[in-house]
Parts: structure tokens; sequence; C-alpha cells
């Protein structure tokens, strides 16, 4: 080394004239739901946070899987997805909403409907561009909409019953509303939308020529005869409509990351270019075991849901006893709950505030039970500070470990 060499590396501590990190980044912490998990493990919590299950997958999807890596699928799958597992996704969803999609050219399979939805919004927004986003919301859509560059304009479903007011949700419609993202079955409510509810949403999006993007992960999930209809089921909608959804949750493989988006065609063009560069494909050998599990007799989507009932009735019984405050859950598989009963001290040790996040780390710690702080589904961490999310996609050894440590707690 010279010491004429003028040409020395910026310092990234130092460097305060350009900033060395991207400002997008620094405006999102990690998912709390995930950190969740990491603390169950670490605690040895029963884990009722993150919404994986802990079950067995049905065995026929896990033989699929080893048949098609015996099979020698090991290479890259055409990057907007295997084609069996295209044409088994248009398939059922022709079957179950009516709507016909071309698996040439209207679908993309993404690794998992996490970046399904990071690269519609990508593929989709412009600076300036708003989002409608009801809240209480899941977690992703928040970094989403700031790594996409989208403003998101928030619209309250208000307990008890989650419903949303006609009037405050047109308002948060206007000229640069590019896109409305809704998720039905609801996480972290339970709420199932209403067609009614579908079509006034319908109603705003074509005034303002919005697409509405659909998280539909939880369709199969449905209690007290809740039907599921698709966004792009209703008159006018299949060319408004970008549908998101994945095999994690209808067949428990959530560690598969296997979903897809199915859009009108121009939609797609543009989703597959972003989801090309972001990932090149999903797991090839996984896709080709997704077409055998779309392909699953109806019988299977009962019994899932009939199953997933009784844990919600467990569930629900195990928290009325504990002193929660339940909101009974209509689909998906969590219970969001209110802690106000419980009058625990928040941050500062004040008894008057509840704090959901001082309350989920007792519950961690000192209970032996995870699960997912309200604030972590709104943007004002107040609005949640007297909620705690449950989840009950578990086995009954683990609701009954649960029950037992929550037995423990007092009002
Ligand atoms: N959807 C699940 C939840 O809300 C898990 C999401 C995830 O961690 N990718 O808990």
């Amino acid at each position: 080394m010279t010491t004429s060499d003028s040409r020395q590396a910026p310092s990234p501590v130092g460097a305060a004239a350009r900033r060395m990190l991207s400002a997008k980044a620094e405006q999102f912490t990690e998912s709390v739901i995930r950190e969740m998990t990491r603390l169950a493990m670490k605690h040895h919590a029963v884990n009722l946070s993150q919404g994986f299950p802990d079950f067995a997958a049905p065995a026929e999807l896990k033989e699929a899987a080893r048949q098609a890596i015996a099979d020698d699928f090991n290479q890259y799958a055409i990057t907007w997805g295997a084609k069996p597992l295209r044409d088994a996704v248009v398939e059922k969803f022709a079957r179950t909403q009516g709507v016909r999609y071309d698996p040439e050219r209207e679908i993309t399979v993404c690794c998992g409907s996490t970046e399904a939805m990071m690269a519609v919004m990508l593929a989709i927004i412009n600076p300036g561009d708003e989002v409608v986003v009801f809240e209480p919301f899941y977690e992703n859509y928040g970094p989403d909409a700031i790594l996409s560059g989208a403003t998101p304009k928030f619209v309250k479903l208000r307990t008890p019953d989650w419903s949303f007011d006609e009037k405050e949700l047109a308002a948060a419609f206007g000229p640069r509303t590019k896109a409305i993202i809704l998720n039905t079955p609801n996480n972290p409510t339970g709420k199932v939308f209403t067609r009614g509810e579908l079509e006034f949403i319908r109603d705003l999006c074509l005034r303002w020529n919005a697409f509405c993007i659909t998280d539909e992960i939880y369709e199969h999930i449905l209690y007290d005869g809740a039907q599921h209809v698709s966004m792009a089921s209703l008159d006018g909608m299949r060319d408004h409509t970008i549908v998101i959804n994945g095999m994690s949750k209808t067949y428990s493989v959530t560690g598969w990351r296997v979903g897809w988006a199915l859009a009108p065609p121009e939609a797609t063009s543009a989703i597959r270019k972003v989801h090309d560069f972001l990932t090149v494909g999903a797991a090839a050998p996984l896709q080709q075991a997704g077409a055998t599990a779309l392909r699953l007799p109806q019988s299977y989507y009962d019994k899932l849901a009939a199953s997933y009932a009784e844990k919600r009735e467990r569930l629900l019984k195990i928290l009325e006893q504990s002193g929660f405050t339940v909101f009974k859950p209509r689909g998906a598989y969590y219970i969001m709950t209110d802690i106000s009963r419980f009058r625990f001290p928040g941050a500062g040790g004040s008894a008057a505030a509840t704090n959901d996040v001082a309350f989920a780390k007792y519950l961690i710690e000192t209970i032996g039970v995870a699960v997912v702080p309200g604030s972590s589904f709104y943007r004002n961490a107040q609005d949640g500070a007297q909620q705690v999310r449950f989840t009950f996609c578990k086995k009954e050894s683990t609701l009954a470990a649960a029950a037992e440590r929550l037995a423990k707690l007092h009002v």
C-alpha cells in the first residue's frame, strides 16, 4: 500500500454524506410473527404464535414429492410455473369459483404467496400510487407497501364483528388508488367478507379503476356455514382482480413455499418478469407434488374444515376459561383476543395501560405459551395494545399443553 493512494474505500460507519443502507429497509422491522416462533423455541413455550400446522401433511402429497425427486424433477421448472401445477390451479379455481383462467397467460407460480404478493406489488405500483388496506392487517402488507413504494391507506375493521364503515372505505379511494388488498378469510380477525361487502368493494374498484388484490390463502378454512366468495367471480371484476393463493394452509405445507398469482394477461406479464428476477422459480419437485394436491377430492377439504372447527372450539373454550375476551373467527385459524381484563402492567409499569408486547413476553417467559402481540397488525401500536392473536393450527397434544399452562393465568 502506498501513502499516495487516494482511492480509499469510504467507511460504512462514518459515511455521513452517503446513506449506506436502504431508507426503505430502515422503515420496517423484522417480522414479529416469526420472531415469536424464535422466542417460543428459546423459552420452550407452546407455540400458538406463527400460523403453521404442527401435524402431518397429507400422505399422498408427501409421496408425490418423493416421487417427483425420484423422477428427477431436480432442475428449474418454467419460470412462471410447472405446467401440471398451472393446469391444476386453474382447473380448481374454475371448479370452485366458476371463473376460468388461461394457464399459459394468466398465472405465475411463486415461492409462496408471500413472494406472489411482493411480485404483484412491484409489478403494478408506481410512485404516488395508493393502496387501500383493511386494518388490522397481516403483517407483510406493511413492508410490501414500503418496498414497492405504495402509500397505504388504512381502513378499520371494528370489533366485535370486524365490520367496516362504508363511508370510511369510500373515502379511502381516490384517483391515486392503484389497488385494495383484501384478505378473506382474514388473518388475524377470522372475518369472512360477505358477498354484499365484496360488491361494495367491487363498485369502488370499478369506479376508481383500481385492482383488487385478494389473498385467499385460507379459502377452505371456514366455520358455521360461512362461504368463501372470490372477488374474481363478481360481475365486472375478473379483469380487475389479482388472486393470490398457495399450498401452505390448505395442504399444511407452509415450508414448501409454493404459491401463485392469477391475473389478466397484461398484469401477468409484468408479474412474471418481476418474479423471474426475484427468485426464478419455486421448488420444481414440490410444484409437481402440488398438481397432486390440487386434485384431492372434495372430502379432503371437508375433513380439513371439520378438523379446524374442532380445534377452534377447543381453543375458544381454553381462552374464555383463562379470562380472555375472544372474537370468534368465521374463517382462517386464528383467534384475536382482548386482554384488557388482565389489566397487565404496560411499559413503564403503568397498571392502567395494558400492553400487548409486555403481556406476550410474560406469556412466553412465565406462563410458557407464545402468541403474537396485537400491535403487529396495526400501523399505530396503540391500536393493538389490548389485543393478542392465538393460532389453533396445532395438534390436540399442543392445545392440551397450552390449556394446562394457561390455567396458571389469572385475571
Ligand atoms: N401466515 C402465518 C401467520 O400469520 C405465518 C406467516 C409467515 O410467517 N410467513 O402467522
